[in-house]
């Protein structure tokens, strides 16, 4: 079994963060970097707020040159995700993946959080048949269609503007009559043509055709009660995001949504396991906070490691000698 100073449990702008801050440091790292490497930041196309990019980046850039940097430090990365950990033994902590188990003296967690589902009837049947939930990804497929966005957040606006690069239409669907959404985005998808909004509507199933792709959504007016099949090709869902947070079970205090619950030095409940980025925050989810709070992990992290290891030398030195008989 590896032991290495530092597991960093997801590989988003946190994890990437704390790499490059732990393996600078000189303390082994391995990055576990579950399914997608960069996490949901590699499916957003356009990244124009992450500081130092006055033109804008895309998400799969930015990610790529993050773990070049951690790389260049030394950080390894593993393309796996975490199947369990035992984090109840304290210090060293042992992580399961597919693949292999590790030892780390200190874990960061920075594994996320997933796109929330609309659980309604023919929404698992047609995803990735018309129904996705990822603009980036699946965008390209929908040229000169018509697609439906629901939600009415930030998320959705921004998602909803980049596919009108792709869609003949884009139609918001938005259970209020009032957008979540920042005022900058609220203007830019008003102003944009290719966009319209459904108000007060929620999706209450997905068809598909013969061919098993979609057809048409049925929508319920929330005010009249209308219930009405609208026909569409594609329906990208933003309803928010739910933590990863299931692999750590009850082995780390979280709040009733299942967000991991930090202090001010992004320690968890357990000590010498700390965490970053949106496994904690469900307010700011922005690329840069991530990258900052994976700093902060990682600082933690490397002092914890510092603060602790002249302890462990001085308990092993004291340690008194017995007979061999
Ligand atoms: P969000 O702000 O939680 O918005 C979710 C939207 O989906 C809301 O409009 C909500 O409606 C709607 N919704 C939730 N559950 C629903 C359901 N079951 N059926 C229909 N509609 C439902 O999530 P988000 O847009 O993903 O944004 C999350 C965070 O990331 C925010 O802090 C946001 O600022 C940030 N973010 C920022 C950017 C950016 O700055 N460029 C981009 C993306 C995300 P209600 O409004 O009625 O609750």
């Amino acid at each position: 079994m590896q032991r290495e100073r530092v597991v960093i449990i997801g590989s988003g702008p946190a994890g990437l963060t704390a790499a490059i801050y732990t393996a600078r440091a000189q303390l082994s790292t391995v990055v576990i970097t579950g399914k997608l490497l960069g996490g949901q930041i590699s499916t957003t196309h356009e990244v124009e707020n992450f500081p130092g990019f006055p033109d804008g980046t895309t998400g799969p850039e930015l990610v790529e040159n993050m773990k070049q940097q951690a790389e260049r430090f030394g950080a390894k990365f593993v393309y796996d995700s975490v199947t369990s950990v035992d984090f109840t033994k304290g210090s060293p902590f042992l992580i399961k993946t597919d693949g292999e188990d590790y030892l780390a003296d200190a874990v960061i967690v920075t594994i996320g959080a997933n796109p929330r589902k609309l659980n309604i009837p023919g929404e698992a049947e047609y995803t990735g048949r018309g129904v996705s939930y990822c603009a980036t990804c699946d965008g390209f497929f929908f040229r000169g269609k018509d697609i439906i966005v629901v939600g009415g957040g930030d998320s959705a606006l921004q998602e909803g503007i980049f596919l009108t690069k792709f869609g003949r239409s884009v139609n918001i669907v938005h259970r209020r009559d009032e957008l979540r959404a920042s005022a900058a985005l609220q203007s830019r998808a008003l102003a944009n043509p290719k966009i319209s909004f459904t108000w007060d509507t929620v999706v209450e199933a997905v068809k598909g055709n013969e061919n098993g792709v979609v057809q048409a959504v049925t929508l319920r007016n929330l005010k009249t009660q209308e219930v009405y099949d609208k026909p569409v090709d594609g329906v990208f869902v933003f309803i928010g995001y739910d933590p990863n947070s299931a692999v750590f079970g009850d082995q780390l205090a979280m709040d009733s949504t299942g967000y991991v619950t930090i202090d001010h030095l992004h320690a968890t409940s357990v000590d010498g396991v700390f965490a970053a980025g949106e496994i904690h925050d469900s307010t700011f989810r922005q690329a840069i906070t991530a990258a900052g709070d994976g700093c902060k992990a990682a600082l933690s992290a490397i002092n914890w490691l510092g603060v602790r290891e002249p302890i462990l030398q001085k308990l092993d030195a004291e340690e008194p000698v017995t007979a061999a008989n």
